[in-house]
Order: structure tokens, then C-alpha cells, then sequence
């Protein structure tokens, strides 16, 4: 299609021209991305909706190029050519000079005196300076306050870019050629008007020059042994502030001060000030002196800054003609540190620097706090002066519906490639596919900056090939790897050396307080908490970090372990104390340690970090809700009364419970009179075993009103291991349940678990449940009226599965199969029930149950003893 000449309007057509000129040379590549438009404001939970975009890279036998983003193909192709166009012909030079020449002469006239623009106050304050530097402009700040400046400067000589010296010597040249004659101060680079502004354009802004302003500012030493120092700026009005700042770096004027791009957000005005080297005036060459690099600042600003630096907010914007500033203190600047990697930014974004970690994996949108991960990504290119990552989706439409992967590239500036991930896992919702792969690649970018904090590993950045999935080419951003290893050796904090020997993994002391509401958290909740972090030592306290209401997902890793370990095990209502890991002074000082007393307080011994939190509430997982919600008795509790019918028929005395999590069966099973004698319950999760063990205590030791005094209970037994391995104390039992269970492992696990209880576990009879997929349909459409915050409302496509930590959701058809198929091999007998909704009905029950029974008798195998599980709890009644 292309270049067939249709009719109409080709005069300006960009693709056109550039085939005319390169003809089969130039080649177009589209490529999918993802619509971005969340970009502009991170925080914002946007929906991936809509079609998708499409930017077009072209190539060119000199160079190649990327369009913008696009609804449509052709257009992504058009933007491409076009700015290739551009890239041929940047205007002639002669032309860029005289617009220079003419913008310059703007810039001293009478008319922009008065307006407010970045660059009018840095004129209006010149007339305020002492001595014979009245009214002198440093020629410095014109292409950093003014675009128009800078681009042009760029047109006539394109390594300004790279060169910024270059620049004051265009703008010098230029100065000359001006008609309103320009004093030129060669001594200090800087320009002056020459005749006089009138009176009444003085007057036409008006400036309290009797008030008195200070602004602090931060002195980051070139040298990365000392610490960066506050110090106070006086900027009143009767001042130029460039000359305070200049006399801060000891240089004799302001115009011997460079100035850095903005640090942070593009608006902030945040920047950092250097001496440039005398050299600065003539002689660009010998000025990068590598001996004076400020490893930090140059990190902060992606720039190269040379000697001690200042980090100060400062400068005069476009809506007022007052100098704005705010002040710069020390956590500002470990703040701007940690937002450069994606820990960090996700920490901020949670604006909660001590508590939150991001988490390894992402699990489901609602419930995700924070940045997402894609956003944490395009924030993390963004901070390093990346183009923003490519998003490509991979959609197969595959029986029975439609899923998505999704490819991620990141590249340098130069379009060198720095990383390709690729993962294979596919997706219902290309959302979830998306923040998928950005979460896999947070994960690579975290543990490599992690590791180049350990000095022995420090510079080595050879290409690494990580796992099946991702490809990281860290020599095409070397440069900042090398200095993040100079300058932030502990943001990222805990080295797993000091984690053990501080006792982490031991259990922690915490002493739980306040009246047991018995609502616990358990993992796939959202838990919101109050907390508050302090450093502690003899008595002495420094409040570092508080929230009020801190919200996050249990079970994944959202927070520091010790608060996750604490939580588990509070009741909502209960407060607690605990002992954590000492953090990094970086993340102190980010958090809000003052200096002064942080560090006195760090260094006497015994110093340690100490939280204060309460458990406020508990929001059970999407599944549990629907159960409680949707069921009469809840699901939960038909499943239990499916297993009672089933004892009570058989008689039988031995019970083992497969996966008992935190004993909601077992727990049940001591409300009504049975035969059961022995229970047994066997976890993975010593968390929830440990809940289990709390309940059932309660239980079996309160007397009199209880029906367990009246059953034949003797001993209670909970065991911490996988039951896909054999332990004799489960082996032939009367009765085994295992009530979703199989949908937590993966498939081929629930497999071995079935071969294992067969033919080795053998159990009387043994009842299955797990979640009936035909049945999600009808779950969700009553739900989702409910989910306030699952977004696609183009698509109403359900979450893949009831609840995110399921490896799988079976048909009737793949159920009956699987259980058919064990029975016939072990020689049990199979039937089919479930619970939620009626037999017959379509789509079947909502849980779904196999009942093996055993068809065999077993031999007496005398004396087996493989005890691989580990004891959590063992009770036995006294009664005897
Ligand atoms: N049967 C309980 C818990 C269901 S939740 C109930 O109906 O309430 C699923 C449980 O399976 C979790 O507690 C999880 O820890 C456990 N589990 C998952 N894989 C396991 C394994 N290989 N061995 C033992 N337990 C496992
Ligand atoms: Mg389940």
C-alpha cells in the first residue's frame, strides 16, 4: 500500500519523500505498545483499555529513528518519516544564528523585563548585584532557563548537548552581533544591558526588597567519604541568589556556577550547582579533570559534575515573577537516591520507606498497593534518562478463549538494547500480563543492584542471560551502574549476612496484646495496620516512621518479614512490639531520622529498630467473601457438613485432614459428637498450623459446655509437612479429607499427592474437594457488581481463578478424569458429589468432590516408621 499515490493531499507526505530518497533502504518496524497514557501520573490506577498503539521504528542507512505512539499503523510510519525528515535537515546554521542573535536581543528588551518567565528573574535580580557585576547575567543560566536558547544553540553546533561549555561561546558570539548593544564581561561570562532599562519598567514589578528569606540547601562533597552537609542560603530579595550559591562553592561569581538539569520530577527546580573549573572560560579542554567527578551528583542528575556541588530547590517559574524555593534538608536527597531504583520507588510510593518492600511477584490488581509494577518501571527508565520501555502483546486466541504474554525491551538512549524479557506465562487479561513482566523484570533490576553493592562483584557488568525468560545487556547503561556502586552502597539496605546473625529467622519476640477477637489475617488477606518505627536505645527514642492506616496483601512479601511474621499471628484489635532488623543509615535518614540525633543514637552500642503496631482490619480474599456471601451455609461450612455426614456414616475413629490450614474442618469436626478418636492435620504452612493449634486448644480445654466432652476424642496431633511425601503416622486411616487443597500446587504435584495417598497413605475412604471452574461464571456475575475496584469494564472477563494463589481450576470433566484415572491405578472406587448448587443443574456445584474408597484390605505392615513431618502440636486427652 504504501507509495501506490493515492490522490489526495500527498503534497506533504513525509513517507513519500523519504521512499523517493532511500527507496527499499528505508525499512519500517511497528511494534505494539501498550497505551501509556497513565505515564504523566504514576499514582493513577489507569485501566489498560482500548485499542492498542503502535509506534513505528525506521531505518535509515545512516540511522534509524522512533515515531511517537499512534491509534493507527500508518500513522506511527508517517511520524517516523517525518522525523527522520527533521533529523536530515535541521535548519542551515546561518539561519539558527540569526534567530539566536534576535532571541537574545528579546531577552534584554524592555517587554520581557516585565513578564514572568524562568529566565526574567535571573535579569531583574542581575540589577540588584554589588560592584561592577550590576546588572551582569550569567551567561550559564540562558540555555538552561530558556529552550528557545538552548535548541538553537543546539542547531548551530550539535555536541552542545554532550558540551555545554560550547554553548557560552555561541551565545557569546552571538551577543556581539546584537544591534541594542550587550556588554560582554569576558572575565565572567556573563551579558549586561547597556543602556538602561526606563524607570517605569522597573516599576512595573514590584518587589519587596526589605524581607529577609533563607532556603536550605544540601553540600554534597565530591569526595563520597563525607557527608553531605546542610547549609542556609540567604536569598532576600535584595540578592542574586546565583551569587549566594557561587559563594557556597568559593567561586569568585555567579557565572562560574554550572547548573545541572532538574533532579526528580522535570518541575522541580531541584538542581545541583557546581564550581566550574577556571579552565570553564576558554579552554574546554582540560576541564574534565576525572579526579574531581561527584560520583553522586553526576548519579543524581545524569550529568557529569565535577568538585563539591550544592543540591537546592530554587529558581523563578513561568506563573509567578517571586523567586520560588523550598527548602532541601538531607532526607530530601536520600529520598531522590532510593527513587532511582525500583525498591525505592516503590517504598516511596507507598510512603513508607521502613516498612514496605516491594513485592517479588504480582499477584492481583486489587490487590496491589502501591505503584504497579509497570509504573515502577517507566518511573525507573524515566529516573535514568531511558526511553520509556517497549510493551508488546502476544495474543493467542487459542481454545476455549483468548490469552495474552507480554515481551518488555528497554533500551539506551542510543536504541542499544539493555533488556528483552520474554515470559512464556500467558494471561486472560493483558494487563495482568503486562504487570507480570514488569514485576519479573523489577525483580532482575533489584537483585543486580543489590549485588553491586557487594564490592567484590561490584564492576564486573558482564552480559547476563537470567533464567529461560530475560536477556540484560547491563554494559549499555554502565556508566550509571558504576556510579550507583560508588554512591548508594546500602539503599537497598538488608545484605543477607547480617540478616542471619540478627536473628531474623529465629522466631522473633514480640509480645501480642489486647483481647482476642479471633479474626485473624491469613495469607491472601489485606490487613490494614497502624504502625509506628523508632530507634531505640536505653530509653531513649526518635520516632523515624509512623502510618496510621497501612494497608497490604498478607503472604507476599509486601512488607519487611518481621512485620509479616507478627501480623500473621495478631488478632484484629491486638497491638504488638517487636525487635526488626536495623536498616541502613540511607533508609534512616529517608525515612525521617534527624541527623543529629540519629547518629548520636547509633553510636553507643545496643541501638536498635523497634515498631509498635496494631492490627485494625482484615479483609478476607475475594474466594472467602464470594463463599460467605453467595452460599447459605457459607461454602466453607457445606464442605465441612459434606465431611461430617460422611464420619458419622462410616464410624470412623481415625481421621486425617490433608492440608488442614488453620483447622476450620478439624476445628468444626469438635462441634458435633462423633466416633473420631484420633485426628491428625498435616500443613506446609506452619503459620496456619499454628493458628490451627491455638483454636483447637481452646477448644479442647474449655470443659462442661462443650460436645467434645461427650465424644471419644484422645488425641489431637498437627504436623508440619507436604503431603505429596509419605509419613507413616498417616497411614491407614478411616477416614482422610483433603478440602481445596489440590488447586494450591501445581498440577503435576496434585498428581503425585493422589498416586502418594493411594498407594501409600491408604485411607479407608478418602473425600477431595476442589473449586468446579464451569461454576466461576455464575461467582463472578454476582460479584461484580461488588469488586469496587477490578477494573476492565470493556471487557468483563473474570480473573482467571477464585482466589490468585490457586495453580489451577479443574472442569467436572478434568476432575472426573484425574480422579478416575488414580482410582482405577490404585484399586479404589470413585463416585462424584460437591456442595453449592444441586446436582444435574448446570454448571455443576460450586465445589466439587471426589469420595474414594478403598477396595482393598490392607496387609498388617507391622511396624513402619518414615516420620518426615515435624511435630507442631500434639495434645491428648487426660480423661483416661
Ligand atoms: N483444607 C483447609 C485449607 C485450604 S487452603 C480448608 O478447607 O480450610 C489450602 C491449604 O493447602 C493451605 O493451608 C496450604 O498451606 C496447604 N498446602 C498446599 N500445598 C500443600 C502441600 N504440598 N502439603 C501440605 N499442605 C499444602
Ligand atoms: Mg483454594
Amino acid at each position: 500500500m504504501a507509495g501506490e499515490g493515492s490522490s489526495k493531499k500527498e503534497t506533504v507526505n513525509p513517507k513519500a519523500i523519504i521512499h523517493q530518497r532511500f527507496g527499499d533502504k528505508a525499512r519500517y518496524n511497528i511494534e505494539e505498545v501498550q497505551d501509556n497514557s497513565s505515564n504523566g501520573c504514576p499514582g493513577l490506577v489507569i485501566p489498560q483499555k482500548g485499542p492498542c498503539l503502535y509506534r513505528c521504528n525506521l531505518e535509515l542507512p545512516e540511522f534509524s529513528i522512533v515515531s511517537d505512539v499512534f491509534k493507527r499503523k500508518k500513522d506511527a510510519m508517517q511520524s517516523a518519516a517525518e522525523k527522520a525528515l527533521e533529523k536530515l535537515s535541521d535548519p542551515p546554521v546561518e539561519d539558527a544564528s540569526d534567530q539566536l542573535v534576535s532571541r537574545l536581543s528579546y531577552l534584554f528588551s524592555n517587554e520581557f523585563y516585565s513578564i514572568c518567565h524562568p529566565l526574567s528573574g535571573h535579569i531583574r535580580a542581575a540589577l540588584q548585584r554589588a560592584g561592577s557585576l550590576n546588572g551582569f547575567v550569567p551567561i550559564s543560566v540562558m540555555p538552561i532557563f530558556d529552550s528557545k536558547i538552548s535548541n538553537l544553540c543546539k542547531s548551530i553546533k550539535p555536541e552542545t548537548d554532550s558540551k555545554p561549555l560550547e554553548v557560552m561561546s555561541i551565545i557569546r558570539d552571538a551577543s556581539t552581533r546584537l544591534s541594542e548593544p550587550v556588554l560582554v564581561s569576558n572575565e565572567f561570562m556573563s551579558l549586561k544591558r547597556t543602556t538602561p532599562y526606563p524607570l517605569e519598567v522597573l516599576e512595573s514589578i514590584e518587589v519587596d526588597f526589605d524581607q529577609k528569606t533563607y532556603v536550605k540547601v544540601l553540600r554534597i562533597p565530591y569526595l563520597v567519604e563525607k557527608v553531605v552537609e546542610p547549609l542556609t542560603l540567604d536569598v532576600s530579595a535584595n540578592t542574586y541568589y546565583m551569587d549566594a550559591i557561587a559563594r557556597e562553592l568559593g567561586a569568585a561569581d555567579a557565572s562560574m556556577v554550572s547548573l545541572s538539569r532538574c533532579i526528580g520530577k522535570s518541575s522541580s527546580e531541584t538542581r545541583l550547582y557546581s564550581h566550574a573549573p577556571n579552565s570553564y572560560k576558554w579552554n574546554k579542554e582540560d576541564f574534565e579533570d576525572k579526579s574531581y567527578l561527584n560520583a553522586r551528583a553526576s548519579y543524581l542528575s545524569g550529568q557529569d559534575v565535577y568538585g563539591d556541588a550544592i543540591l537546592a530547590t530554587i529558581g523563578y517559574l513561568w506563573k509567578s515573577c517571586d523567586l520560588f524555593f523550598e527548602d532541601v534538608s538531607p532526607r530530601t536527597y536520600y529520598r531522590l537516591l532510593m527513587n532511582k531504583v525500583p525498591t525505592g520507588i516503590y517504598k516511596l510510593s507507598r510512603e513508607a520507606v521502613l516498612a514496605a518492600e516491594l513485592p517479588p511477584k504480582f499477584g492481583t490488581r486489587s490487590n496491589w498497593r502501591g505503584l504497579f509494577p509497570r509504573d515502577i518501571l517507566c518511573t525507573f527508565c524515566r529516573q535514568h534518562r531511558l526511553p520509556e520501555p517497549v510493551f508488546s502483546l502476544i495474543v493467542t486466541k487459542d481454545a476455549p478463549e483468548e490469552t495474552s504474554r507480554c515481551e518488555v525491551k528497554i533500551f539506551s538512549k542510543s536504541q542499544n538494547l539493555i533488556l528483552h524479557c520474554y515470559p512464556r506465562e500467558s494471561f486472560k487479561k493483558q494487563s495482568d500480563a503486562i504487570q507480570n513482566a514488569c514485576s519479573r523484570i523489577l525483580s532482575l533490576l533489584n537483585d543486580y543492584f543489590k549485588k553491586l553493592n557487594m564490592p567484590r562483584e561490584g564492576l564486573t557488568l558482564t552480559p547476563c542471560r537470567n533464567g529461560l525468560d530475560l536477556d540484560f545487556y547491563p554494559e549499555h547503561i554502565s556508566k550509571e551502574l558504576n556510579l550507583f556502586s560508588l554512591v548508594c552502597k546500602n539503599i537497598l539496605a538488608i545484605d543477607d549476612d547480617t540478616k542471619q546473625s540478627n536473628g531474623v529467622d529465629d522466631v522473633p519476640s514480640y509480645n501480642i496484646q489486647g483481647p482476642d477477637s479471633e479474626v485473624f489475617a491469613s495469607n491472601g488477606c489485606i490487613v490494614c495496620v497502624c504502625y509506628s518505627a523508632f530507634l531505640v536505645n536505653e530509653g531513649e527514642k526518635e520516632l523515624l516512621e509512623k502510618n496510621d492506616e497501612f494497608e497490604f496483601e498478607l503472604g507476599t512479601e509486601a512488607v519487611i518479614p518481621e512485620l509479616e511474621v507478627v501480623v500473621g499471628q495478631m488478632a484484629v484489635g491486638q497491638s504488638a512490639r517487636f525487635k526488626a532488623k536495623l536498616p541502613s543509615l540511607e533508609l534512616i535518614f529517608a525515612a525521617n531520622g534527624d541527623p543529629a540525633r540519629v547518629s548520636s543514637l547509633l553510636s553507643s552500642r545496643g541501638c536498635s529498630l523497634e515498631y509498635s503496631t496494631t492490627l485494625l482490619r482484615v479483609t478476607e480474599p475475594l474466594e472467602d467473601r464470594m463463599e460467605k456471601a453467595l452460599f447459605s451455609p457459607s461454602l466453607s461450612k457445606q464442605r465441612v457438613n459434606y465431611a461430617v455426614q460422611h464420619i458419622k456414616e462410616s464410624g470412623a475413629t481415625f481421621l486425617v485432614d490433608f492440608g488442614c490450614g488453620s483447622g476450620s474442618l478439624l476445628d468444626s469436626l469438635l462441634d458435633y459428637p462423633t466416633s473420631l478418636e484420633r485426628i491428625i492435620g498435616v500443613d506446609i504452612s506452619v503459620k496456619a498450623l499454628a493458628r490451627a493449634a491455638k483454636t483447637l486448644h481452646s477448644k479442647l480445654s474449655t470443659n462442661s459446655t462443650n460436645p467434645v466432652q461427650s465424644s471419644r476424642l484422645k488425641s489431637a496431633l498437627l504436623l508440619d509437612g507436604s503431603i505429596t511425601t509419605f509419613d507413616s503416622r498417616l497411614y491407614d486411616c478411616d477416614i482422610g479429607t483433603c478440602l481445596e487443597v489440590i488447586e494450591h500446587m501445581p498440577e503435576d504435584q496434585a498428581t503425585q499427592f493422589g498416586n502418594v495417598v493411594l498407594s501409600s497413605f491408604c485411607p479407608k475412604i478418602l473425600i477431595v474437594s476442589t473449586p468446579n471452574y464451569e461454576y466461576n461464571v455464575i461467582l463472578q456475575k454476582s460479584t461484580t457488581q461488588t469488586q469496587e475496584d477490578d477494573e476492565d469494564k470493556n471487557s468483563a472477563k473474570p480473573c482467571k481463578f477464585r482466589n490468585f494463589d490457586h495453580k489451577f481450576e479443574w472442569t467436572r470433566e478434568q476432575f472426573q478424569v484425574w480422579a478416575s484415572d488414580l482410582a482405577g491405578k490404585h484399586n479404589y472406587s470413585v463416585g462424584f458429589s460437591g456442595v453449592g448448587g444441586a446436582e444435574g443443574v448446570e454448571p455443576g456445584f460450586a465445589s466439587q468432590i471426589a469420595v474414594f474408597k478403598r477396595g482393598f484390605e490392607l496387609a498388617d505392615c507391622g511396624d513402619l516408621a518414615v516420620v518426615p513431618y515435624d511435630v507442631v502440636w500434639d495434645w491428648r486427652s487426660t480423661d483416661e
